[in-house]
């Protein structure tokens, strides 16, 4: 065969007798089919298979599979970013005409997305306290689809009552969306607690090492329908690559989690006793007001995010910023600890006033507690308050 004949086609694997212990990596776009009535019965679903990767591809279903475990859940679908995993439930479940109610803590670009841009296409929310479930209850109308809240808000780190909202949300004929990025499925399950879909941003926590970009959706199969078709028609398909890194991320879940907890529950109460510290705010916390709900919730484990204020203000956080070894890192859930200041990213674009009722004050700084010994985060954190 001529080098251009030869070429342009793949080359049958060797084989082998053994199977390999680590998943492969499916990069091909397309499958070959044999007739056009495969074709037809894979393309409509009527068999298993692959043919498109933009509609299914092996790496997302493995790492979708996964997460379905994890979460307990009937189904499981993996997409290019947490804002997508949140677009296609926003687009599959809502339609020009349809009321959503919304937490008013929820990360600045889900709010974005259920207000702002469901707006331009016909659809009206309510934002509403996700705490205060009287105020939630009179925020449904009869055209209401969805109620969307996190299971542990940013920066607050207030905790809602999932089985009540969950209540709440069926008593209307809405359905509950639960972001669960912050606590992961090795700290709760929202779905075992009445939610229909939970929601997970995988960059984070799931995957841990700060080098993938993927969103999670895991539902039931009764509100499921219209998703898959949604996630390929908008195109939030994720990339193979990324979803074999966060299948390995994954792996390890179980015991980072275990460990940055452990970890972020003596950061806080480090802090709590702190100079220059005017506040924590921790769910693992006594003091915290959520934490009765939490320890019920969550049982033992309270997440790896820590907030805190320095009384010192702006001059303070800028202070322990520039002076400490922890990156201020605006994101979260990596193997190290990092930190960022609400004020200046996530909260950027908050009115003074909100900022001021929810509590964000200008020295107020987030923690995300990663791996590390607990005495190299707590002399880090000596070694900024120090210098404040
Ligand atoms: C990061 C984040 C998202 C968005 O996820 P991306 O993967 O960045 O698109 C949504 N919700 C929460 C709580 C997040 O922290």
């Amino acid at each position: 065969m001529k080098p251009d004949d030869l070429c342009p086609r793949p080359v049958a694997p060797p084989e082998s007798s053994t199977s390999p212990l680590a998943d492969a990596i499916q990069l091909s776009t397309v499958w070959r089919c044999d007739d056009p009535a495969q074709a037809d019965a894979l393309l409509s679903g009527q068999s298993a298979g692959y043919v498109y990767r933009r509609d299914r591809h092996p790496n997302a279903d493995a790492l979708a599979e996964k997460c379905r475990l994890l979460h307990e859940a009937e189904r499981a679908a993996v997409c290019a970013s947490g804002m997508a995993a949140l677009a296609t439930i926003l687009l599959s479940q809502c339609q020009t005409g349809d009321h959503v109610v919304v937490s008013d803590q929820l990360y600045g670009r889900t709010q974005t997305l259920f207000v702002s841009e469901a707006a331009r296409l016909g659809i009206t929310a309510t934002l509403v306290d996700a705490c205060d479930s009287k105020a939630v209850a009179s925020a449904f109308r009869p055209n209401t689809k969805l109620a969307i809240v996190e299971t542990i808000a940013n920066p607050t780190l207030r905790v809602c009552d999932i089985s009540a909202l969950a209540d709440l949300c069926h008593q209307r004929g809405a359905r509950l969306v639960v972001d669960n990025t912050f606590a992961s499925p090795a700290v709760f399950r929202p779905l075992a607690s009445g939610a229909d879909f939970v929601m997970e941003s995988l960059t984070k926590i799931m995957n841990g090492h700060s080098d993938v970009l993927l969103g999670l959706i895991a539902g039931r199969e009764a509100v499921w329908e219209r998703v898959p078709g949604t996630l390929a028609t908008f195109g939030f398909v994720a990339n193979p690559l990324e979803c074999w890194l966060a299948s390995r991320g994954i792996g390890t879940l179980a015991l980072r989690v275990e460990r940055a907890n452990a970890n972020a529950l003596a950061v806080a109460r480090h802090l709590e006793k702190a100079n220059g510290v005017a506040s924590v705010r921790y769910p693992g916390l006594e003091s915290h007001p959520d934490h009765a709900l939490a320890r019920r919730q969550f049982g033992e484990h309270f997440g790896a995010i820590v907030t805190f204020s320095l009384a010192g203000g702006i001059d303070a956080a800028t202070r322990f910023i520039r002076a400490t070894r922890i990156p201020f890192a605006p994101s979260l859930g990596e193997l190290e600890t990092t930190l960022s200041h609400p004020q200046s990213t996530s909260h950027r674009a908050v009115d003074k006033a909100t900022r001021k009722r929810l509590g964000i004050d200008p020295g107020m700084i987030r923690l995300s507690v990663g791996i590390e010994s607990p005495e190299f985060i707590l002399a880090a954190l000596d070694e900024a308050l120090a210098a404040v």
